[in-house]
């Protein structure tokens, strides 16, 4: 993607949503590193239902300590991987205590020294509690990064590095949160909304997917003129082939 493109895909991404921020709950720098650990390989949503009630009582280090690790584990039990998740939060939370006054550090070493933190925790800590410009690259991210050209890499690491170079101001410090959240509502895993996307003309991504209401269904390619209507829709132009309408029918996308 060209520099003026990527100016515009934030541009526009800014403009519908002006104020982007993570969807995990927290209270201070503390609590929001306890929900990044706890966000590994689940959603934000399932961690918010189990830490509301945590945070309510436990907002430090020494609360946390104190709740102990199998309290901690119970409160989490929702939440994917939570007996590795309980000892890892108890450890970082000793270790903040030990090391860092209770406080959470500022730097990236520091951050990744801390049990259960990695690359992608410390960036989501460095941006969302300090404002650094730094770009976590999850699963969301990685998609639309690659599927729209914006930072196309066949690891996170590459990603990351191409967002550092590519990503203009006055967009690099909110860059990740609009791109978390456009691939969490829009640019969606499985069928992206191409159709109501703000940057439909922009991305490279093909076929692009049609509105629902355009899309074939798997009965209309059995039925004679509705089928022939409905890849005309898609396509532009009618199917040669009984052959040509099916496969037409089935990807509901636009080339
Ligand atoms: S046009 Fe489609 S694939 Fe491209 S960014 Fe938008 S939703 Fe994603």
């Amino acid at each position: 993607m060209k520099r003026d493109q990527v100016f515009e895909f934030f541009r526009r991404l800014a403009e519908a949503n002006p104020s982007p921020t993570t969807e995990l709950e927290s209270e201070n720098p503390y609590t929001l590193l306890v929900a990044v650990v706890l966000s590994a390989q689940a959603t934000d949503a399932s961690v918010n239902i189990a830490t509301r009630p945590l945070f309510a009582r436990i907002r430090t280090p020494e609360q946390m300590v104190a709740f102990g690790e199998d309290a901690l584990r119970e409160a989490i039990k929702t939440i994917g991987l939570f007996n590795t998740k309980a000892k890892n939060v108890i450890a970082l939370s000793q270790a903040l205590m030990a090391h860092h006054n209770s406080e959470v550090p500022r730097t990236r070493d520091e951050l990744q020294a801390l049990p259960g933190v990695g690359r992608k925790t410390a960036n989501v800590v460095l941006n969302t509690a300090f404002g650094e410009e730094t770009f976590a690259v999850d699963t969301h991210v990685f998609r639309v990064c690659n599927r729209t050209g914006l930072a196309p890499g066949k690891t996170v690491e590459e990603v990351e590095a191409k967002l550092e170079k590519a990503v203009p101001q006055p967009f690099r410090r909110d860059a990740h949160h609009w791109l978390i959240l456009h691939g969490r509502y829009t640019c969606k895993a499985r069928l992206p909304e191409c159709w109501r996307c703000p940057v439909i003309d922009l991305c490279r991504y093909r076929p692009k997917t049609l509105p629902p209401e355009e899309r074939a269904k798997p009965s209309d390619a059995r039925s004679g003129s509705r089928a022939s209507s409905a890849a005309r829709t898609a396509t532009g132009r009618k199917p040669r082939t009984p052959s040509a309408n099916r496969s037409r029918s089935r990807p509901s996308r636009l080339p």
